[in-house]
């Protein structure tokens, strides 16, 4: 029936999520969810709300949820855009703000979203290459002659889970005032320096971040932006042309219950954070060379096995992890941080199939 599609329709090529099995016991590191549940707090603020109220509008600006996140970082509502999961955020970024006469530049290793917005919306892009150890060079965002159209990275960066200093962040946005630079921070929390700080003395920088991976909320769907005013008007009219009500009262509530809840947050990404540790120290006793992660994942291959062999031989013993096939890294596994228990089957499995 596809003589009904528009002809947009016809030149997407849409993104792929990880997949969510239905199946019992499964030991599930494929999509970056944390492994320890939201803060209880959140679920109990989920029920007091499921309730007659839902008979009204959500607030449309979500401003409870604006206020809180404005609390925590030390800045105003104004500098503050929410959405129905930072996917979504930043697909209104793309449009608001990235799309421009000149290239949008980001990393060729990156999240795999970014050039799937760019065509959706008609972005023109180049990739810049990581280096030779799967980092960002910074020297290769700044302006050589031809400036950019806008920047895009996520930091720390996936599939790799390599941070880039602040010091190395701000180099880019400040070596790059013509364009609006986003800095892609889903996994910021769990060993990196948040680029909030810089949003006071950079009009030209917008952070992104989500409540899907550090505060175990990937099922509620809800991210959010901070910069200039400027930036957010820009967010808000693209918002506001397109659905005004992104985050529904469940997902507001939620949100505002599991940011307050600071100790918990704390707490449970720590825990991740030491388990990461005993990860990568396993992985690489069992020979797999391991990039230095500052996320909830690791990014890690065998220099003697196939990587899609590995992630099959996982999957026969219920164990799931992620698999690029691109080039670069089609050797690598992207293994999402679980509990302790989960990491432990992972590196069992592991020996065995290696012998
Ligand atoms: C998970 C992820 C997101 C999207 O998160 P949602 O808020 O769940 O939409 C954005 N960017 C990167 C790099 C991610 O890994």
């Amino acid at each position: 029936m596809s003589q009904y599609w528009s002809a947009v329709v016809h030149g997407l090529t849409p993104y792929v999520p990880g997949e969510q099995p239905k199946l019992a016991n499964l030991v599930k590191l494929n999509t970056n969810e944390h492994p320890y549940g939201p803060s209880p707090r959140a679920i109990d603020a989920i029920r007091a709300e499921a309730s007659d109220a839902l008979r009204l509008y959500p607030d449309p600006t979500a401003e409870r949820l604006k206020n809180a996140i404005a609390v925590r970082h030390g800045i105003t509502p104004r500098q503050v855009f929410v959405g129905n999961g930072s996917d979504e955020v930043l697909a209104h970024a793309f449009m608001a703000l990235l799309k421009h006469d000149r290239p949008l530049r980001f990393p060729d290793i990156s999240y795999s979203f970014y050039p799937v917005y760019c065509g959706l919306y008609g972005i023109t892009f180049e990739t810049v290459a990581l280096d030779e150890n799967l980092a960002i060079r910074p020297d290769d965002y700044l302006p050589n002659g031809d400036a950019a159209g806008g920047i895009i990275f996520p930091n720390p960066n996936a599939p790799t889970g390599r941070l880039l200093p602040l010091a190395d962040i701000e180099r880019i946005v400040a070596g790059n005032q013509q364009c609006v630079v986003v800095v892609d921070e889903a996994y910021v929390d769990f060993g990196g320096e948040s680029a909030i700080a810089l949003t006071a003395r950079y009009p030209n920088l917008l952070v992104v971040q989500t409540f899907s991976k550090s505060r175990s909320l990937a099922g509620l769907r809800v991210g959010f932006a901070v910069g200039h005013p400027d930036l957010i008007e820009a967010l808000d009219r693209v918002k506001d042309s397109f659905n005004s009500y992104p985050l529904d009262r469940l997902a507001i509530v939620g949100a505002v219950a599991a940011i307050e809840d600071e100790e918990y947050f704390e707490r449970t990404c720590n825990a991740v954070i030491r388990t990461r540790e005993q990860l990568i120290a396993d992985l690489a006793s069992l020979g797999f060379e391991v990039l230095p992660s500052a996320a909830n994942f690791v990014f890690a291959r065998h220099p003697a096995r196939d990587a899609g062999e590995l992630a099959a031989e996982l999957r026969k013993q219920a164990i799931i992890v992620r698999h690029f096939r691109q080039p670069r890294i089609e050797q690598f596994l992207r293994i999402t941080v679980g509990t302790d228990a989960q990491c432990g089957a992972l590196i069992g499995a592991l020996r065995k199939i290696l012998g």
